[in-house]
């Protein structure tokens, strides 16, 4: 990194912090400034005489440019430093642990962090006098008016004898329903909608218009009580939040004392999974030093207090910057870009590469090596860069054009109609070649152990395989003197080997690696088609009548099993003693893993198609319901699922992705 990205990332973050607090229209993801945030922390601690003092590391939200009175906060409204993973969370607790040795007691206090507003609240005599937003921490926008329309905030506290003065912090949010009804009528007006709650709720909390707010129902938690003269007497921040409570305030029922670090870990898996059934949105969870003498002890920096931290939950998209551009021949022949990219943590793992799809991609994301990029990875998703941001470009950065000759085997590559891909039709490519062997090898294919993609590596460069019979004549005397191996492990990799020849036909026939056949297509095909000869030798008519089977499927088959060298291969293998075809009717009874299972799906997978997975389950003998209930025995969830997944999650009925599912049928298929 280096120095001269500085002007443009506090630019790029001042441009997108005025659209979040001022505008409440962000330009960018909450992720994505949290990442080029740090990144320029990063280089303002390794260059701290280029700090300048409206860097956004200097200072807390925005002063708003309202038309509301402006009010000074009589305590500063602080933000919360932020940990975006264990690891942080661990080095916030060292600071505070050097800051304070003398602690006796590590007692916490967990609270979701609620993504809304923050509101500081003022009462005399036990009556709101004023409400106002946090501004840029020492100025905020007096909103009294708007905040009397929110219900959950009392009027008057319901105390016997209230303080003269006492001021309450908490959030004010928008449920999730509420924001998209909310939305739902702006889009019919026309009118831009709201990218997150927590905009629509600062967006509503300005509104001019009192009636207008109230019709928007607010709500309001408060997590923090400032009662001058009686901290002591209330003693930490757990008996405050109790406090809160009896004065007539919502507090989030979902807090947790815990009285050691294990509990706060804890607290944070729980609802890293949990939060997706609350109905409103949670950014993270705020851990809390519980007493308040401690909290005294350790103060506050600049920005946030230091004896408090926000875990955020881990950011689907974040920026990076692209390295080099990589392009990456399959085994169909298929050319795809791969954006190689300053590695960056996204939802849990390393991301160091994402796909670019194809040249079309590139042009349409304007593309330039040297570019800052989003990238984004949900779930089990191959990362993909969604767009770049063109205001963090180096100069000179020029349009990238793909290659147009393989960069493997030289071939010129062509890119046939109403194809976005370019592809090498070289069927002697290495590199299709190699991919061909690892798919035999891979899991869904012959699944044999020990021949990954660097045994396939060495195998190949050592001219001991070509075509994947060559495996089946392998010697252990063979393998025994190749680097890593000794002679156990060689003799291991002939056993696995010949053990894949006991595979079931759909395992060979999807190994083959026929285009557009994967692996429910093979199993459809081998069921219909329960030999080699059968398949090769079924019409068009025939092949479109299995379900699922179109014709860009069935003549890509027909034109592999037309192909003599395809022809001599499948002898080959028969000769070796493969299963080209499948066992009799009957030995497959038990063979019916999922039976009396029931099954509900919902949201995207990441490969199979909903009519496919359903095959699946039902060819394996399980059922497939429209609704989750007591019943069911594993909802099959992909990306976006709906409200199926909230319920499975109350009835705590097992969520499966696609990968378990798939790992689920095999288990339960090994099984006797
Ligand atoms: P923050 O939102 O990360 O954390 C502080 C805030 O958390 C408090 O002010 C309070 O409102 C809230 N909070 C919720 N529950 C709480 C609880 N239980 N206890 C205490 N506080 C609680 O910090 P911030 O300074 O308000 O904003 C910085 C964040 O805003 C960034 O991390 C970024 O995600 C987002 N942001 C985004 C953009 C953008 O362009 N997308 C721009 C600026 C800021």
């Amino acid at each position: 990194m280096s120095a001269d990205r500085l002007p443009e990332l506090r630019r790029q973050l001042q441009a997108a912090s005025y659209a979040y607090y001022v505008l409440d229209a962000p330009i960018l993801e909450d992720g994505v400034y949290d990442r080029l945030y740090r990144e320029l922390q990063t280089l303002e601690a390794q260059y701290p005489h280029l700090i300048t003092p409206d860097s956004p590391t200097q200072r807390v939200g925005e002063r708003p440019a309202s038309q509301f009175v402006s009010v000074a906060h009589a305590i500063p409204l602080y933000s919360l430093e932020n940990a975006f993973n264990r690891e942080e969370l661990e080095q916030w607790r060292g600071r505070w642990r050097r800051l304070a040795p003398e602690a006796e007691v590590e007692e916490y206090v967990c609270e979701l962090k609620i993504d809304g507003a923050a509101l500081a609240l003022t009462y005399r005599d036990g009556i709101l006098t004023q409400g106002a937003t946090r501004g840029d921490g020492t100025t905020g926008e007096e909103i009294t008016q708007n905040v009397k329309t929110i219900r959950s905030i009392p009027l008057r506290l319901t105390l016997d004898n209230p303080p003269s003065w006492v001021e309450v912090r908490g959030e004010a949010f928008l449920p999730v329903e509420e924001f998209n009804r909310l939305n739902q009528e702006r889009q019919e007006k026309g009118e831009n909608l709201f990218a997150n709650p927590r905009n629509a709720a600062a967006g509503a909390l300005r509104q001019l218009d009192s009636k207008i707010v109230r019709q928007r129902r607010l709500q309001f938690f408060a997590y923090t009580l400032h009662l001058p003269g009686a901290e002591e007497e209330i003693g930490n921040q757990w008996q405050a939040l109790d406090l809160l409570k009896q004065m007539g305030f919502l507090v989030n029922p979902h807090r947790r004392l815990c009285p050691d670090w294990e509990s706060v870990t804890d607290y944070y898996q729980t609802w890293e999974t949990r939060r997706h059934s609350l109905p409103y949105l949670t950014d993270g969870v705020v851990v809390k030093l519980n007493d308040y003498g401690l909290q005294q002890e350790l103060g506050f920096t600049q920005k946030f207090p230091r004896w408090a931290v926000a875990l955020k939950y881990p950011a689907e998209e974040a920026p990076t910057v692209v390295k080099a551009i990589e392009v990456n021949v399959g085994r169909t022949g298929a050319v795809t870009p791969l954006a190689v990219m300053e590695p960056v943590q996204l939802a849990g793992t390393t991301v160091q590469r994402a796909t670019l799809h194809n040249q079309d991609r590139i042009n349409e994301l304007d593309l330039r090596l040297g570019d800052t990029v989003i990238i984004r990875k949900a779930g089990e998703i191959i990362p993909e860069v969604v767009r770049v941001l063109p205001e963090l470009r180096p100069p000179g950065a020029r349009p990238y054009q793909m290659p147009s000759h393989c960069p493997e085997c030289d071939s010129l590559l062509v890119r046939a109609q109403e194809e976005a891909a370019l592809r090498c039709l070289n069927p002697l490519c290495p590199a299709i070649v190699r991919e061909s062997l690892i798919h035999w090898a891979s899991r869904n294919a012959l699944d044999i152990q020990g021949l990954g993609e660097k045994m396939v590596v060495l195998l190949m460069g050592k001219g001991l395989v070509q075509s994947i019979d060559d495996f089946y004549r392998l010697s252990w005397q063979d393998l025994a003197p190749l680097e890593r191996l000794g002679e156990k492990s060689a003799q291991n990799l002939v056993q696995a080997i010949e053990e894949s020849k006991q595979q079931p036909w759909f395992r060979v026939l999807y190994g083959l690696g026929i285009r557009h056949v994967g692996v429910v297509n093979a199993k459809a095909l081998s069921r219909r088609f329960p030999s080699a000869e059968a398949l090769g030798a079924a019409s068009l008519g025939d092949l479109l009548g299995v379900y699922g089977i179109g014709e860009e499927i069935a003549e890509s088959v027909q034109e592999w099993f037309r192909d003599p060298d395809h022809q001599a291969l499948l002898a080959r293998l028969e000769a070796l003693g493969l299963t080209l075809a499948q066992a009799p009717e009957g030995n497959n009874s038990q063979a019916k893993p999922l039976a009396g299972k029931t099954f509900v799906l919902t949201g995207t997978l990441p490969t199979l198609k909903r009519q496919q997975a359903q095959a699946l389950i039902e060819e394996a003998g399980g059922r497939v319901s429209s609704s989750v209930s007591a019943k069911t025995d594993y909802l099959l969830a992909g990306e976006s699922p709906g409200s199926k997944l909230e319920k499975a999650e109350k009835l705590k009925v097992p969520v499966l992705g696609e990968e378990a599912f798939l790992a689920l049928l095999k288990t339960e298929s090994a099984a006797p």
